[in-house]
């Protein structure tokens, strides 16, 4: 038999990396006596991500991060440009504390956690019913929903950020502590898609280090491997002198397909399922975490938790070219980040990659690109646009 659903105002559906934070937003702004559910088959614990993003220091992040950069690097076959991020900064941010963070917060604000997978919610417009199988577990006057979903209908571009990482530990210092390497393009590039190498160091002995394709399917166990091997072969670093503390990895939709943030009155999307992760650059962290603040401040005002959408709509067609132009071919990629970071100040491509810019910064990061192949890549993406419409329109009829 199943049970009366327990009433809550706010449910959070998934309580992953954008649940988490919005959790320790909750926290942060003081809210009280709210009554709030997380419904999650798992209890997010520990370390199982690491986030690296941009943003300006001084704020609650810095007590709990692992590391921090002034300057960063991006390599290319042809030359290292070093990049001085002030007054921004480039961080990393270990799962743990965050979801240590959303654990106290859940303790503060008593929250009730649902440990089971979420398969319906239906929205009356006045209240949401989540249900577990078939039983309704809760009836939420809102629900933020963070399960991992695919957008509502294939993108023209479908690719992947696809990964994977060592946490290298070093007897003897090799790593520069005092600057990560955002982008080295030196490895083999695939035929379809970009390729890069990366190292987030903690200290001179030890650091993460990772091969990330942007490219339309994962590469096998064996093909991350042999693509680390090589980049650590790359960076001169000695294997007999190194061990693999833990490995990571992931994939992240990169794609101008169109997430729903909002797909029914009480219900709003976060995270990945709602479309805080860039198509262009597949970085999601700073998108949620201005969303979490967003709800929190809401509901501290007594207003209803719908953060403004991840990214505005001229900066989702912007990266839709781009992905574009890099699929089709007609833009390398290590050419293409190469030429961005070296024709703008690298704080205001940060910027435009947070989607925080103004039209004026966005037209000069625009043009620092190679114009032809984007405005071939621009023509064929509103080609395409069309012709989805008038189908679309078709089959309306
Ligand atoms: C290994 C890795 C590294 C990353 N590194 C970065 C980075 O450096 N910088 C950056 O900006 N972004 C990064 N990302 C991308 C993004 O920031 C993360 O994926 C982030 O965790 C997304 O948060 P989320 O809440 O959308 O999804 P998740 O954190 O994956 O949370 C989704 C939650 O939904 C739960 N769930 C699933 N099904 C159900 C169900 N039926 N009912 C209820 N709950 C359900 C899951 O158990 C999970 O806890 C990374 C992603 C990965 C995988």
């Amino acid at each position: 038999m199943n049970s009366a659903p327990v009433d809550v105002d706010l449910a959070l559906v998934g309580g992953g990396g954008a649940a988490s934070l919005v959790l320790a937003a909750l926290n942060r702004h003081g809210v009280r006596g709210l009554r709030v559910a997380v419904v999650d088959p798992v209890h997010r614990r520990g370390q199982d991500r690491t986030w690296a993003f941009w943003d300006r220091p001084g704020n609650d992040l810095d007590p709990v991060l692992s590391a921090s950069w002034r300057q960063v690097e991006v390599v290319t076959a042809e030359r290292r440009q070093v990049l001085d991020l002030a007054p921004l900064r480039y961080a990393m941010l270990r799962s743990g504390p965050v979801y240590d963070r959303a654990a106290e917060a859940e303790r503060r604000l008593g929250v009730t956690r649902v440990v089971a997978a979420a398969d319906a919610l239906d929205d009356d417009g006045e209240r949401v019913l989540v249900r577990a199988g078939d039983a309704p577990v809760l009836r939420a006057s809102w629900v933020l929903d963070s399960r991992p979903r695919p957008p509502r209908r294939p993108g023209r571009t479908n690719w992947l950020q696809h990964f994977r990482g060592w946490w290298l530990a070093s007897d003897t210092p090799v790593f520069d502590a005092d600057r990560a390497v955002l982008m080295d393009f030196r490895t083999p590039q695939p035929a379809r898609g970009v390729s890069f190498g990366y190292v987030l160091p903690v200290s001179d002995r030890y650091a993460l280090v990772e091969y990330t394709e942007f490219s339309p399917a994962p590469l096998t166990d064996a093909g991350y491997d042999a693509a680390l091997v090589g980049y650590r072969d790359l960076l001169g670093l000695d294997p007999a002198r190194l061990t693999v503390r833990e490995v990571e990895d992931g994939a992240i939709p990169m794609t101008d397909a169109p997430f729903d943030a909002h797909p029914s009155p009480r219900v709003v999307r976060l995270g990945t399922a709602g479309g805080a992760t860039r198509p262009s650059t597949g970085f999601t962290f700073s998108a949620m975490r201005r969303q979490a603040d967003q709800v929190a401040r809401a509901l501290a005002a007594g207003r209803p938790p719908v953060p403004a959408p991840a990214y505005p709509r001229r900066h989702l067609w912007m990266d839709a070219v781009a992905l574009r132009a890099l699929d089709r071919g007609g833009v390398s990629g290590p050419d293409f980040f190469d030429r961005l970071f070296d024709r703008n100040p690298a704080e205001r491509v940060l910027r435009f990659l947070d989607g925080v810019t103004s039209p004026a910064e966005e037209l000069a990061v625009m043009s620092s690109t190679r114009l032809s192949p984007m405005v071939a890549a621009t023509a064929g993406d509103a080609a395409d646009r069309l012709r989805a419409r008038l189908v679309r329109g078709q089959r309306s009829r």
